[in-house]
């Protein structure tokens, strides 16, 4: 069987966005909702899933496992359980959750030559954080989540180091974000480091993700134990900061 021309498309998209994907990794994959976006779909049905699979990934999916192709659609997940939809693993004769093959067809496809198959280029390095999808943003901090953050959220008292404030959660319990003020990942490869971090209450975490808000050291609550680098705040200030 041929590739559909949908399916081609998507596999284009796939193609371009694999060069950054570290297989095992799925933090680093894309979910439904940005293969929509950035193929211009529109959602047909309710799920993301469900609404790219008449619309190229059924075709390409099927098409990869006849014609004994890596399963490139495995990149695809869904952004809340960070696996790929049910039926990738079965199409292949696979069990659930088997996350060694899985990886496996994410090395594979990097290192497969699909040129004779693409249709469209995708350059994906400057769209990709121009406009971030809140939710990833959302979903890959939760990963992120490491003793270090916990370490600058508790030097900080849980409060926002911009305004104070301080969320009260059940059971006596705190809630603040930790907030990279050079980012992590490409393009702008910040440094997971106490001095990078700023302790923040989501409202301000929000603007400085999309840099509504510029960063005057002079406005920022310093607590002793945690400082913050002026070099990462200028960071902010010229590349994330759009005024
Ligand atoms: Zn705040």
């Amino acid at each position: 069987m041929d590739l559909d021309a949908q399916g081609k498309k998507l596999l284009s998209l796939l193609v371009a966005k694999i060069k950054t994907a570290v297989p095992g990794r799925p933090e680093t994959y894309i979910g439904y909702k940005e293969c929509h976006d950035l193929l211009g779909l529109p959602q047909i049905r309710e799920k993301w899933g469900e609404s790219l699979k008449p619309q190229g990934l059924s075709s390409l999916a099927d098409w990869t496992e006849s014609n004994n192709k890596p399963g490139i659609t495995g990149i695809i997940i869904n952004l809340s359980t960070f696996e790929p939809g049910k039926g990738y693993f079965n199409l292949f004769g696979k069990d659930d959750g088997d996350y060694a093959w899985w990886a496996e067809q994410i090395k594979n496809s990097k290192e497969h030559d699909w040129s004779p198959y693409l249709i469209e280029e995708f350059d994906l390095t400057p769209s990709d954080f121009e406009a971030p999808d809140r939710n990833d943003i959302v979903t890959s901090r939760i990963i992120r989540d490491t003793a270090l953050s916990l370490k600058v959220k508790a030097i900080n008292s849980y409060e926002c180091q911009l305004c104070g404030t301080s969320l009260g959660m059940p059971a006596g319990k705190k809630y603040a974000e930790v907030h990279h003020i050079k980012p992590l990942g490409k393009p702008h490869n910040g440094p997971d480091t106490e001095n990078n971090m700023i302790c923040l209450c989501p409202n301000h975490h929000a603007e400085l993700d999309y840099g509504a808000i510029k960063l005057a050291k002079e406005k920022i609550t310093i607590n002793e134990g945690h400082e913050i680098s002026d070099e990462f705040l200028r960071y902010h200030n010229e590349f994330i900061y759009k005024p």
